[in-house]
Formats: C-alpha cells, structure tokens, sequence
C-alpha cells in the first residue's frame, strides 16, 4: 500500500502508540479530576500534554484547551461571538475555509450574525488589501476575523503574521484553523498575533477524535458546552487521557522533527514533480502558489477526471484524495477549488496527494508513474 492522503487523516506514530498503550492498562485507571494518586497520575499527564502542545504552537500551557479535534475547536472560538442588539454582528472569514468553520458561522445567522468574504487571488492567498479595507470600513461591526493557517486541499500557507498584526491594529479577535499547519509547519501564536487557534491529532500522528483550542490569555471565555468544568470551563467533560497523552507525544515528536520533514518533503515534492514532467510535461498544474506546506500537492490534470484516476490507482493500492475527505464523499465539486476560481470542469480533474513522515522517495516515484499510465489511459477514452 502506499498511502498518500495524510491530509484526511495519517497513521498513529509508533511512538505514540507506546505513550498511550499504559493508559489503556488497568493499572492507569484514573479521573484526572479525582484527589488520589490514580487522580493525580492522570492530572500530570493531562498537563504534561498541555505543555507539549503549547511549546509546539508558541503558547502558554494555560492557553490551551483540549477538545475532539477541529471541528469542536472551530466550533468552540465562535462561541465567543456575541450577537449585537443595537447595530449589525460581522464576521470576516474566507470561502476557502473548512466546513467546520462556515457551517457554524452559517449557522450564526440565525442569531443575526453575517458573515462576509476576504477575496483570495488564485493560488488560494488572502488578499491583506481587501482585509485592511473591509476592517476599515467596518471597524466597529467586525467581532471577529477567521483565516486558515494552511489550506487542506491546496496547501498554500497564508501570511498569518500580517493577518495577525492588521486585527491587532483594528483590536478585532483573530481566529485561525491551524489543522492543516500544525504539526507540519512552525507556528508561533504570540508572535503571529493569534488570539484563537484551532489543531486535530490525527493530521498528525496521534488519535482520531482529539484536537486542542488555543486562547490567547487575554480573550474572554465563551464555552459552548456546560457541565462539570474541566479545561477551566472552556471544554467540560471527562478527560480523554489517552487521546490527550497522544496528542501531547505527537506535539512533542512534530516539534523536534519538524525542520528536517520539511526538508524531506520538499525534496520528495520536486522529485515527484519533476518525474510527472518527464512523461506529461504540459499536460498538467500544480496549484496553490509558491508559499505551500510541502506535503501536500494539489494536482491538475486537464481531461482526466480525478474520481476515475482515483479509483484506478486505488486497485494499485496508492490511495490519494480527490479534494478533502469531507467533501470528496460528498461527490460535490470542491468549494475550494470554486473558490479560486476554478472551472467546474478543471476542479474535477483536481487530485490531491499529501506525504506523511512515512512517504518514501519509491512511494513518489511510483505514484507519478501509474498517474502518467492511467492519465493517458483515461484520455484515450476519449479519444475516439
Ligand atoms: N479544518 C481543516 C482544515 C481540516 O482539514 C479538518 C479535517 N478535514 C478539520 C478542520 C476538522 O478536523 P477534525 O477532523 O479533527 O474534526
């Protein structure tokens, strides 16, 4: 098998499979919120986790809350946003943005809440002069501003610090889905200027079904769950410590590995480019612009329809994505991709391949290989 769509969800590292295995024994039972040392135990690893989690984004312990991944934390920081009765409640987002952030901003509406657009250029950038001029315009109506630190299906990275710096200038909350960046790409929160950020374990080595909200210290707390006051009220509940002790190991393993992934994965991307050139030079496009995370390669291939091409190299065992997982299921032309722009026709064509820590220079190699078969194959059907 060679798996190629980490973007939807990737392995549990070996390492993080050891860190949790204890806390799936017996022996480890424990209420992080209970007063004996079982309690305890699980008190210190829940913080344990905490602190992992802040030195990988730049933040204080304090300033993280878990959660069940990205989409409960996206969900969470709008909570935050507070209907105005006397004039109207604006917040500024991107179409780009993961549904699990436009859903709940849609949802808002009921509660008179709009949303309104940044423009982003093609390559999937927010444009910093519509942002500027819509917080001029209106200052006063913008409660909050939400920018994804990387996007899923494209992997553009956008300028989170100049984000950050034009809503701290206009002293509008800035709130960023950081799922697709974090674990991948440095973050630092406090020099970014970020006051919410939101992270999922399992884009990055640990669970399914754990993720983490940051909040600026200085932003007030705005829960969207009730109950017995665990995560200091933002994210009651029982703790999840397994999930937590994973997504703690995994931070840690992200941080320390980080330079030297990018590094690989930048070699790999440009091989894997390159060797596509070498039997389809011109009849195809990588999107996303110049600023990418690299493991993630949004690929255009005029007149080979991405499902099909899909389903082929799947019956080779390569598995890649034909958009995100969420919306690929969906059989709906990206909105993404309709949010750059492109043609319908163009987005159907649209894969996407996204390395992990596992993805090797063979697995590279050989998934251009059977896209240039196939794409031909595919054409030539065509062809008649
Ligand atoms: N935001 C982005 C950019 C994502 O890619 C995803 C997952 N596809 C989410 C949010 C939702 O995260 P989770 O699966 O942890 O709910």
């Amino acid at each position: 098998m060679i798996y190629l769509d980490h973007a939807a969800t990737t392995p549990i590292l070996p390492d993080v499979v050891k860190a949790v295995q204890p806390w799936l024994t017996p022996e480890r039972v424990g209420n992080a919120s209970s007063i004996h040392t079982q309690g305890v135990n699980a008190r210190r690893a829940v913080e344990r986790a905490r602190a992992q989690v802040a030195h990988l984004i730049g933040a204080n312990p304090s300033e993280v809350f878990f959660t069940s991944g990205g989409t409960e934390s996206n969900n969470i920081w709008l909570s935050s946003v507070e209907p105005c009765v006397v004039s109207p409640t604006i917040i500024l987002t991107t179409p780009l943005e993961h549904h699990s952030v436009l859903e709940p901003i849609k949802e808002k509406k009921r509660l008179g809440v709009c949303e309104k657009e940044i423009h982003v250029y093609n390559n999937g950038v927010v444009d910093l002069d519509d942002l500027e001029r819509n917080l001029s315009e209106h200052q006063f109506n913008i409660k909050a501003v939400s920018v994804m630190w990387v996007n899923n299906e494209l992997g553009t990275i956008n300028p989170i610090e100049d984000i950050g710096l034009i809503c701290k200038k206009y002293g509008v909350p800035f709130h960023t889905d950081a799922v697709a960046a974090a674990g991948h790409i440095p973050i630092d929160v406090h020099a970014c200027h970020v006051d919410f950020l939101s992270l999922s374990g399992h884009k990055f080595g640990a669970l399914q079904g754990v993720g983490a909200l940051y909040i600026a210290n200085h932003i007030p707390k705005h829960p969207l769950l009730f109950g017995g006051g665990q995560e200091s009220g933002v994210r009651p509940g029982t703790e999840n410590i397994p999930g937590i002790v994973a997504l703690g190991e995994a931070a840690e393993i992200a941080k320390r590995d980080m330079a030297s992934n990018l590094i690989a994965w930048e070699v790999l991307r440009t091989r894997f480019i390159k060797r596509l050139e070498s039997s389809m030079s011109g009849q195809f496009q990588v999107n996303g612009g110049d600023r990418v995370s690299p493991n993630i390669i949004s690929l255009t291939i005029p007149g080979v329809n991405s499902e099909s091409l899909l389903l082929k190299l799947d019956a080779d065992g390569i598995q890649v994505s034909a958009g995100s997982a969420c919306s690929a299921s969906a059989h709906a032309v990206s909105h993404v991709l309709a949010g750059i722009g492109m043609q319908d026709e163009l987005a159907s064509s649209t894969l996407r391949i996204s390395m992990g820590v596992s993805t090797t220079e063979e697995d590279m190699i050989a998934t251009a290989d059977m896209i240039a078969k196939h794409s031909e194959w595919l054409k030539s059907l065509w062809e008649v």
